[in-house]
Parts: C-alpha cells; structure tokens; sequence
C-alpha cells in the first residue's frame, strides 16, 4: 500500500491552505498548550518564544561581579537571568542590580520565606520558591502578597535530589509520580491563594526520570514549564544529556523556557541553549552554521575554518543560515538551502554561493573574510527587512 501522509491541522492555516510546515511537514513541532504569564518584559507559555536562561555563579552580594556577569549572559542572548538569594545582603543588592541589567531577574529562594519578600520588593521578576518548603500556609499568603504587590511570578521548582521525606517514604525513591505529586502541591498553595502567574520545573539529574516526570506533569497542569536537567556535568557529556532529555520533550512540545545545567560558564549554557532551539527550529537566533567533519576530499582547512568563523560571527543576532563544505560532493547541495555558501575547489580556490546561487570563485586565503562580509550584509538586510515591517 503506498504511504499516505496527511499534514498535521498545525500544517493547515485557518483558510485550510497549506503553510509552509506542509511543504515539510516532518519538521513540525505542536507545542502544548499552556497559559501565558510573565517574567517582567518577557513573556513565558502561551505561543512566546521558548525563552533561554542561565544562573549567575557570583556572589549576589558582589554587586560589581554579579552585574558584569549578567551584561555578559545578556550579549550572548539570555532572556532571563536566575540569581541566587541566600541572604538578607544578597535580597537587599538585588535593587542595585536590577538598576544595571536589562534582563529580567528570577531571585533564587531556598527556604527563608522572608528573603522572597525582600526579593519581590527590591525588583525580581521571579521567584523561585517552593511554596511547600516556607513553613504554611500563612508564609505563603505573605510572599503571595509580595509578589503580586510587584507583578512577580513565582516558578515551582521541584528537584529529585531534594523530594519533600513523605513522598520518599510513600513512593521509597525519587520516581516521576513522587515528583508530579510534589509539584502539584506546592501548585496548590499558590492556587488556593488565587496566585497563577507560576510555571514549574521537575527537574533531575536522570534523563529518564526528568523526561518521564515532565511528560506526566505536562497533564496535569496548563502551568508553563520550565525545562532543565540538573547537575547534567561539564560541558560536553552535559551537552549530550541536555540534548536528550530536553532535546526530546522540547520535540515532543513541552517546554515553555529552558536552562542547560552546565559545570562551565553561565554563557556557555545560553549558547547551548540557543542551538538546541535552533536545530528543532523552535527560535532563530544568530548564525547556524552547517558543516562537514572533512576529510580527504577537502579543498580547505574545514574544521579550523569553522573554528575561527563561529568567534567571529558571534555577534550576528540575525537568523542567518551559513554551510562551509569541504568538497563538491555535498557542498553545492547543502548551499542550495543556506543563505551563504562556501564550497571547497581544487588549486587554492573554493565556490562562494549567496542563496543557493554561485557568485564566484574565491581565494581560500580571502574565503573567510569574505564569507563574514557576506553574513554581515545579510543580517544588515534582515535587519533592515524587520525595521520596516515594525515601521508599517
Ligand atoms: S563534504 Fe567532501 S570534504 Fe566534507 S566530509 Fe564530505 S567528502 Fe569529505
């Protein structure tokens, strides 16, 4: 029987003609359905960009240090920025840093109810606060209070390594049901408070345990979800797992903001971030850059290339697509779906390509000077495309 493929109703626009996601329906992504709150300026849930945020690794307190890394975190892209507030010197910087960042700030509250209070009043966007882990009901009402007095969210964050001693004793090991339960409870007290600006993590250092627990809570609640896997390790076998685990919810539609956990710089996890979102084509931002490992067939250096290339288009914001190819074999292919193209040639000389078509030969020693100029004016005419369309 010949296969069949009927397009998704995602692939339908309401006059039920076919998008672009029809052209190449396998590319789809349905994202769940899940209410919209916000974290200051950025919107979280809903049909907003999945948004990407790392955690300062400062003291709070070093307000100069704290500040210089979060303008950091903010050039590579980060929509948010979670800080730690583990006491009253840390809350009461939180003013002084928010006054000198752009991005808004999630404050870190790990049991002290009053340091949520403080937070909220000294201009956090959002708190991180279990509500189940403050001391009652009343303490919740307070930081409630608080928050809402400051057009605060509050973000539920369940871990498997800190599962409240009842349910580890119910269910005898951190599992997905001990976590959901967890989460659903803390969600709880905030809803008994008329409080639902709040999104959740359920977020363990077990890939299957996180995916597992994140599709069941995905069920259970409209709340936006914030994605992560925890404690995930250095740079790359944190990639790789990060990759995975959230790789496959994100696929899956679940995910409303997400966090790679990385023993690196808080930069490094943005950076991850972004091309995790990039390669399921859940946000385009900055160069996307297709390459080939190389081998004997290459008219180039292809991996020093590609090295030098990615720090110096790290300052392009625009989604711009680039493939640097070391021979014919799969170069002219790959440069038909790029906006920019360098195919490796033969005598020092490789085929630049703009929009899939060639544009002329080029010096292997000019090639990455002019591959950069080209994405240069590309991202200058993307940019001045968006400008106009605003305008109008
Ligand atoms: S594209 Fe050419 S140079 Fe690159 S890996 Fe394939 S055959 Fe080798």
């Amino acid at each position: 029987m010949p296969f069949r493929y009927d397009p998704p109703m995602s692939a339908l626009n309401p006059s039920g003609a076919k998008t672009i996601d029809s052209i190449r329906p396998w590319r789809t992504i349905a994202r769940r359905p899940s209410r919209k709150i916000k974290v200051g300026s950025v919107y979280v849930g809903g049909d907003a960009p999945i948004a990407v945020q790392s955690m300062t690794n400062t003291l709070t307190h070093d307000v100069e240090a704290t500040v210089g890394q979060i303008t950091r975190l903010e050039e590579v892209g980060a929509d948010i920025v979670r800080v730690s507030v583990p006491d009253p010197e840390s809350s009461a910087a939180l003013r002084s840093i928010v006054d000198q960042v752009n991005v808004p700030l999630v404050a870190d509250i790990h049991f002290h109810y009053k340091r949520g209070i403080e937070a909220a009043d000294n201009g956090a966007a959002c708190l991180r606060i279990n509500p189940g882990n403050i001391g009652g009901q009343a303490r919740v009402k307070e930081v409630v209070a608080a928050a809402r007095a400051n057009g605060c969210s509050i973000r539920i964050g369940v871990n498997g390594g800190s599962l409240e001693r009842d349910l580890l004793e119910k269910y005898g090991e951190p599992c997905p049901d001990a976590m959901v339960e967890s989460a659903l409870m803390h969600a709880r007290m905030l809803d008994d408070e008329g409080f639902h600006d709040y999104k959740i993590s359920v977020k363990a250092s077990d890939i299957f345990l996180t995916v597992a627990a994140y599709h069941q809570l995905a069920d259970a609640t409209d709340a936006p979800l914030h994605l992560g896997i925890t404690e995930a390790g250095g740079q790359r076998i944190g990639t790789v797992k990060s990759s995975i685990g959230m790789g496959s919810l994100l696929w899956a539609g679940i995910g409303d903001t997400i966090r790679v956990s990385l023993s690196d710089e808080p930069e490094e996890e943005i950076r991850v971030g972004f091309d995790m979102l990039k390669s399921l084509g859940l946000r385009t931002r900055g160069v996307n850059i297709i390459s080939c490992p190389s081998c004997a067939r290459q008219g180039f250096d292809v991996i020093k290339t590609v090295r030098i290339l990615e720090v110096r288009l790290s300052h392009v914001r625009e989604p711009i697509s680039l493939s640097i190819i070391g021979c014919v074999v799969n170069g002219p292919g790959e440069a038909m779906f790029t906006d920019i193209g360098f195919t490796g040639g033969s005598a020092g000389y490789g085929m630049m390509y703009h929009a899939g078509k060639k544009t002329g030969k080029t010096d292997n020693i000019d090639m990455i000077d002019e591959i950069v100029a080209g994405v240069e004016a590309k991202a200058e005419e993307v940019r001045a495309a968006r400008e106009e369309t605003v305008a109008a």
